[in-house]
């Protein structure tokens, strides 16, 4: 039987290493050019997602991936802070916690190499489709077909594959835009780096905006010290910061101009709009150009060396 899956992200890699296993012929097509050049950050496997790998990959691959996982047992429980970055509470202890933490990176390099050859790079499907007699195909980007018995969507959230089937969108915006950035531990002040602590943590802010601060340290909490094994990509303390807002309504804030002063760092990382005000007669005036600042008020690390976090200290947990 000839499979094609159209993705190679966590699933349809991780699907195709099963599948080959099992001795079918198989064939991943994604977008990307090189695996190590996918976004995110971490990610957590909980005991479920652990067991799947075992089945699905080879052993020795499930001996590297945890080589290069951080356990969440060693880690300190997860804080949550308010807007301020006053302490709210604590997670649950992770004492007895059989999660561990990996670099997405990792893990898709992992199950890259366990998929082998049969996954191409560079390969973008641009429709899916049958043949006359009904057999499954996709078309690539250069305009070549491949035929299949059974096609796999594992296109991700705005899959193509979803919605040729489903014949529209099967997804809608959620109103929220995230983005995220890393850091070093050794990048940041020991001030900072006390502050934060060896934990992950979430700080809250007003309309469901939130600031998300993983902490990963696959090498300090490796799951298994097999140094040989280890593919980490982080090779030292990281952590990652990932921030949630609510979606900007453009339209609405061209129609009414914010006054709020908000004050925060992270208003400085981010490109403020502007909103232009129109006298009667349609011309500027003189103040065409307020910005308006985000609201939470912990700053986002975007790339590999940024800046020192905020030093403030009314943001430091209590
Ligand atoms: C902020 C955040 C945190 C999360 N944390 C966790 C967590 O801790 N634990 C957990 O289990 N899950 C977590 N998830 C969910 C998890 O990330 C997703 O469920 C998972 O990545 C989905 O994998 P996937 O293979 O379906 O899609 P993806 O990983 O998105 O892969 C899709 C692949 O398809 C390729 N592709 C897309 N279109 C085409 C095309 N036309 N042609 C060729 N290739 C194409 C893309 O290049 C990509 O490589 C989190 C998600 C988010 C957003």
């Amino acid at each position: 039987m000839r499979i094609i899956v159209v993705g190679g992200g966590i699933g349809g890699l991780a699907l195709a290493a099963g599948m080959r296993r099992h001795g079918f012929d198989v064939a991943v097509f994604d977008r990307d050019t090189d695996v190590a050049a996918t976004g995110g950050y971490h990610i957590t496997l909980d005991g479920r997602a652990q067991a799947a790998l075992r089945e699905l990959v080879p052993p020795e691959i499930v001996e590297q991936l945890l080589a290069s996982a951080s356990a969440l047992r060693l880690r300190a429980p997860d804080a949550f802070w308010n807007r301020r970055g006053r302490l709210l509470g604590r997670g649950p202890r992770l004492a007895d916690s059989p999660s561990v933490d990996i670099d997405r990176v990792t893990l898709r390099t992992l199950l890259a190499d366990a998929v082998g050859d049969d996954l191409q790079l560079g390969r973008t499907v641009t429709d899916i489709g049958r043949t006359d007699d009904g057999t499954p195909q996709v078309v690539l980007a250069d305009g070549s077909l491949r035929r299949c018995d059974l096609l796999v969507g594992a296109d991700g959230t705005h899959s193509l594959v979803a919605r040729r089937l489903a014949g529209g969108p099967t997804n809608k915006p959620a109103g929220f835009v995230g983005f995220s950035g890393r850091t070093t531990a050794e990048d940041l002040s020991p001030r900072e780096r006390q502050r934060l602590g060896p934990r992950s943590g979430l700080a809250i802010g007003p309309r469901g905006a939130a600031l998300y601060v993983g902490f990963l340290d696959p090498v300090g909490n490796a799951v298994l010290d097999a140094p040989s094994r280890r593919a980490a990509i982080t090779s030292g303390p990281t952590y990652i910061l990932g921030r949630d807002v609510p979606r900007i309504r453009w339209d609405r804030l061209d129609a009414r101009p914010q006054r709020r002063r908000v004050t925060g760092r992270a208003a400085g990382q981010v490109p403020p709009p502007r909103v232009e005000r129109t006298s009667a007669r349609g011309h500027r005036t003189g103040r065409s150009r307020q910005r308006r600042r985000l609201p939470v008020p912990c700053r986002l690390v975007t790339g590999t060396r940024p800046r020192p976090l905020a030093r403030r200290s009314r943001h430091r947990p209590r």
